[in-house]
């Protein structure tokens, strides 16, 4: 069962009288409790899709068109007012520097106590509390934490405080937008299980975006491949991650260390998005890809499903029959 159907995604900024198509005609399917990656470089529109999914795009720049469906209703199509009561109780979200939104001259409980409040007014000050400790327990965080300032948190620690913020109301849909990107290994990896281990507890579905293969290898069961705005592959994690099919998601796997750990020389993909602004013809990723032939430049090739909801859009796959 699906919670979240993106149909047909377009996002593009209207900036210094250009058009930067971010995402292009992206379309997934999210199941309640999958965990799911999306994954590319930079400036792919990996933020730009989580932003659209929680409608929170500068809307004077912005244009959004097709389909966000979250548990049946069109997040597109809902008003302002809607929209806030879904946002963090239905849907949370948690960014690298979320903690910075705190304010520094209050205390960590005191914060969190108001922010709970705001949705559950009669709620009393022993309740709130509770719940608050509650949440500190699941992602591992002491209950001196609630008396100290944000100044006085570890990296680790903001991070931890983010993440049982965005738990606060029990939301069914966590969106970690590189949430972890910016600690150490050893602190990301602590709080990926902690994550791991309380979705299964509160039956959370889970986005993560990461420019980082391995920290959806290791925490995510399916994933979705974005380049220059477009959708090249998606599916299982076990399937996607050890067998590509498309030489994009091949390169980035050769870019990064193995995921087992094995020796072997790293090979980037070399060249750089192309221009956002500009349209194209035929494939996005051609003028990077080793392996494109003249077809790849002359037809956009289309996405083509297989086994198990592995979905691959390139011309080597079969897809040549292109509009
Ligand atoms: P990163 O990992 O660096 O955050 P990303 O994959 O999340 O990259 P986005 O941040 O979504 O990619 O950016 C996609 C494209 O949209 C980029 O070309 C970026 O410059 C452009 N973009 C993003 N936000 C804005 C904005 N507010 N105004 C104009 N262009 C933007
Ligand atoms: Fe490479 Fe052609 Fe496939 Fe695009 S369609 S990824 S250019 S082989």
């Amino acid at each position: 069962m699906s919670i979240l159907e993106i149909k047909n995604l377009n996002v593009e900024y209207r900036v210094e009288g250009k058009n930067i198509k971010a995402v292009k005609d992206v379309s997934l399917d999210i199941g309640v409790q999958d965990s799911i990656g999306i994954v590319g470089e930079s400036g792919s529109g990996k933020s730009t899709l989580a932003m659209a999914i929680l409608q929170l795009l500068p809307s004077k720049i912005t244009k959004v068109t097709g389909e966000i469906i979250f548990d049946g209703v069109d997040l597109l199509k809902i008003s302002e007012d809607e929209l806030r009561k879904i946002r963090w109780k239905d849907i949370a979200v948690v960014f690298q520097k979320s903690m910075n939104s705190l304010s520094p001259v209050h205390k960590v409980g005191f914060q969190m106590s108001d922010i709970y409040k705001v949705h559950k007014p009669k709620a009393t000050d022993r309740e709130v509390k509770e719940r608050i400790l509650e949440l500190f327990d699941l992602v591992n965080l002491s209950e001196r934490v609630y008396d100290l300032y944000p100044h006085e948190l570890s990296g680790g620690m903001m991070q931890r405080v983010s993440i049982a913020l965005s738990l606060i109301y029990f939301p069914r849909l966590l969106i970690l937008d590189e949430a972890t990107t910016a600690l150490d290994v050893v602190t990301q990896g602590q709080i990926l299980n902690e994550i791991m281990n309380l979705e299964e507890k509160l039956h959370l579905t889970r986005i993560m975006i990461t420019h980082d293969v391995s920290v959806v290898s290791s925490t995510c069961k399916k994933v979705a491949v974005m380049y220059a705005g477009c959708l090249l592959e998606s599916g299982y994690v076990r399937d996607v991650l050890t067998k590509p099919k498309h030489p994009y998601t091949e390169g980035l796997l050769n870019s990064y260390p193995s995921l087992k750990g094995e020796r072997k020389n790293l090979r980037g993909i070399p060249g750089t998005l192309p221009d956002l602004s500009i349209s194209h013809r035929g494939c996005i990723f051609a003028d990077r890809c080793k392996k494109a032939t003249e077809i790849c430049f002359k037809k956009e090739p289309k996405m083509l499903e297989f086994d198990n909801n592995w979905n691959v859009a390139c011309h080597l796959v079969g897809g040549v029959d292109c509009d």
